[in-house]
């Protein structure tokens, strides 16, 4: 399931042809939608948005299209007139002037007031955008120290889109290794000086995810490891994937385990007990 620098980078896309321009046809195929959304032709985007794993698309006249790739959605961003080679089905599609917006297998789609989606059941759970430029480690940091959250292990935490939105499980697994933390410690568990190191690594490995399109790990190693030879698959992550391999840091072999019923991958030694 892609994550949240994966959504966001699919909504720099979708912005290319949406954001300020008219929609000239709009199309959907779930038949709850069918009217309302073809009824969009004429509408102006404001913007398109995230959050966590939610795109928010925002129309010029208070109303906002919502969706939710789940595990299979997908979108294509095309010319005008032309459809992606897909076997998928199409559910959304919204053509400008710029080129077309085509929204593929998902079935979370809402057209919602603007207005009102700090009330959304999905949107309102949500926990402060990973991404968001407005999120700055301090308050992730006394985020992690509070009673909802302080409790519980890491690998849980770090799924919860309640706690941190756009986390997903490579993030997870990159985001404790960069802070040197076992997953299975809670944050009650850290000393001040990890909590803060954790908030902050939190913050800098998902926007590195996004500006680096999926690599999380820095780009020295990155530059590094490519003049070593290695693909992408080789120098994208520090611990994700690599399983029974040597951690970059210090050599030692890589752990897969399971947690909260999703693969993780840490190293022993550099995620240490503190
Ligand atoms: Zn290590």
């Amino acid at each position: 399931m892609p994550e949240g620098p994966e959504i966001r980078l699919e909504a720099d896309r979708i912005a290319k042809v949406l954001a300020g321009q008219r929609i000239e046809q709009a199309q959907c195929t779930l038949p709850a939608l069918t009217r309302r959304v073809a009824r969009l032709a004429g509408r102006r985007v404001d913007a398109v948005e995230t959050r966590g794993k939610a795109m928010l698309i925002h129309l010029d006249h208070g109303h906002t299209l919502y969706s939710h790739n789940q595990l299979y959605g997908r979108w294509f961003v095309q010319k005008r007139g032309e459809l992606p080679n897909t076997g998928r089905s199409l559910r959304l599609a919204l053509h400008t002037a710029a080129g077309s917006a085509l929204l593929y297998s998902a079935s979370t789609i809402e057209l919602l007031k603007t207005a009102e989606l700090g009330t959304h059941p999905f949107l309102s759970r949500l926990g402060p955008d990973a991404l968001s430029a407005e999120l700055d480690w301090r308050t992730l940091a006394a985020r992690l120290d509070t009673p909802t959250f302080r409790r519980r292990s890491l690998a849980a935490l770090y799924l919860d889109q309640g706690f941190l939105a756009g986390i997903g499980n490579y993030l997870r697994s990159e985001i404790l290794f960069f802070a040197g933390v076992p997953p299975d410690a809670r944050p009650m568990d850290l000393d001040d000086r990890t909590r803060a190191t954790l908030a902050r690594v939190s913050l800098t490995v998902t926007r590195r995810a996004y500006e680096a399109r999926g690599v999380t790990n820095p780009h020295q190693r990155v530059q590094a490891l490519k003049a070593a030879g290695a693909k992408r698959g080789g120098y994208r992550f520090a611990v994700f994937a690599r399983e029974g391999q040597a951690c970059h840091d210090c050599g030692t072999t890589i752990v897969r385990t399971e947690a909260n019923s999703r693969r993780l991958y840490w190293c022993p030694s550099c995620q240490r007990a503190r």
